[in-house]
């Protein structure tokens, strides 16, 4: 039973580990888009895990992907031996990446990736000195979290990199809010010259950054924003690393990698959640001259073992053959153009924001920009009561955030549309 789960729970794991809802889930099964739990109430999963169900649940290509696998009696030996289905992912993933002449080194974790990567351009740069983003998140380790631009979840002061920190093109509230879109690009380059001017003493490795920002509650800059910043770190030589654990494989329907919305290239792309859709994969791309960068040998037990790469070219090709992408934008449009006609004229919600099937809510005192967690935690959890997850976020716990599978389908938008809907007028207090 769940509430003796939570007492164990509570009893053995750290206090630090957050649970989601006042009554925690247990979830014990899975199909399509659908989650059953413990008492077995089925709910439409509008937030896969954080992201991490990219395709849905019990999908038999991927199944039968890792069951062949284990049928072979090896679940992983060494990544010291040859993986038929590392290379095979590798190549696919360095030929869609966008980046020429790619190298791909598999990890488990996204704060492994961006540790890895970060590791890569300190050494290829020879300095520790980096930009990152305010309200950014990137991961739990002593780096990732250097370079995390939200001290909510920065669990240490110790930082290996000397930081200095970015706009994040929040349009609710800060400097940038007060501008318009073509402003904003230009205070934001501005402000990344003036910032390596003054807070930086030269040979900056490199700017570490989300295309949408996942833990910060989808806030995402101006299209083109990357492409003035990269100008001025081409200027400097200095690295750019994109972080896309949560905007990549086509899930903000209009491109494959969130970066491309700014029309750069990265020097290093981190990934991780979806393409492993519940295997823990994860990993970083880079140009060969830059991935080379590592003075030692660097080696990991588990990243790119033969069952979750297995997983993840069946998701890949899944992915592919089943035109995600075009779902994402398909099917997103729906649910951002049915929130913002529904709920985005309430004088509670700042923003309906987002791409594709990556979309927030940020809900504020009516009328201002006062952040109100409260509401958006009773919009949670009345989403929750009428069959629907979603998730939080925000550097004040005020956005409600949507990722679903890239597999929802039209009738399912509709539907987990309707009980948004209704979560948010019960909870803010509107007549329906
Ligand atoms: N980068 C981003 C953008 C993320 O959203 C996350 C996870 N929320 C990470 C890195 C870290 O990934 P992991 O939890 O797999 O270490």
């Amino acid at each position: 039973m769940t509430d003796d789960l939570l007492a164990r729970h509570r009893a053995v794991l750290p206090s630090w580990m957050p649970l989601y809802y006042a009554e925690p889930i247990e979830l014990v099964s899975g199909s399509g888009r659908r989650v059953t739990d413990a008492q077995g109430r089925s709910y439409l999963d509008f937030f896969g895990g954080v992201l991490t169900n990219m395709i849905g649940y019990d999908i038999p290509e991927i199944r039968e992907a890792v069951e062949r696998q284990l049928a072979t009696g090896i679940v992983h030996t060494s990544t010291l031996y040859l993986i038929r289905q590392q290379v095979e992912l590798a190549e696919k993933i360095a030929q869609r990446s966008g980046i020429p002449d790619a190298r791909v080194f598999f990890t488990n974790s996204g704060t492994e990736a961006n540790e890895a990567a970060l590791l890569v351009a300190t050494n290829h740069r020879r300095s520790h000195q980096v930009l990152a983003v305010r309200n950014s998140y990137h991961g739990r380790s002593y780096a990732a979290m250097g370079v995390t631009g939200n001290r909510n979840w920065s669990a240490s002061a110790l930082n290996p990199l000397q930081v200095a920190w970015l706009h994040s093109g929040d349009r609710v509230r800060g400097l940038l809010a007060r501008l318009s879109a073509e402003e904003q690009v230009d205070a934001a380059v501005e402000d990344l010259r003036e910032v390596l001017a003054t807070q930086t003493a030269g040979d900056v490795a490199a700017l570490i950054a989300e295309p949408i920002q996942g833990v910060g509650g989808f806030v995402h800059p101006p299209d083109g924003l990357f492409a003035g910043w990269k100008k001025v770190l081409d200027e400097h030589g200095i690295l750019f690393i994109a972080d896309e654990v949560q905007t990549g494989w086509g899930r903000t329907g209009e491109h494959f990698w969130g970066y491309q919305a700014h029309g750069v290239t990265p020097d290093l792309l981190t990934f991780a959640k979806g393409i492993g859709n519940g295997f823990a994969l994860a990993g970083v791309v880079g140009r060969a001259e830059v991935l080379e960068s590592v003075p030692a040998i660097s080696f990991s037990t588990f990243g790119g073992n033969p069952i979750s790469t297995a997983a993840g070219n069946a998701v890949l090709d899944y992915l592919i053959a089943h035109d995600l992408q075009a779902n994402a934008a398909r099917v997103g449009a729906i649910l951002a153009d049915g929130l913002r006609s529904a709920v985005g004229g309430l004088d509670c919600v700042a923003e309906v924001r987002g791409k594709g099937l990556m979309l927030g809510v940020e809900f504020v005192r009516p009328g201002g920009s006062e952040p109100d967690p409260a509401l958006t935690n009773r919009v949670f959890e009345a989403a929750r009561d009428g069959g629907l997850l979603t998730g939080k976020g925000g550097l004040h716990g005020n956005v409600l955030r949507m990722g679903p599978p890239l597999t929802l389908t039209e009738e399912e938008a509709r539907e987990g549309l309707g009980i948004l809907v209704d979560a948010i007028r019960s909870a803010a207090g509107v007549a329906a």
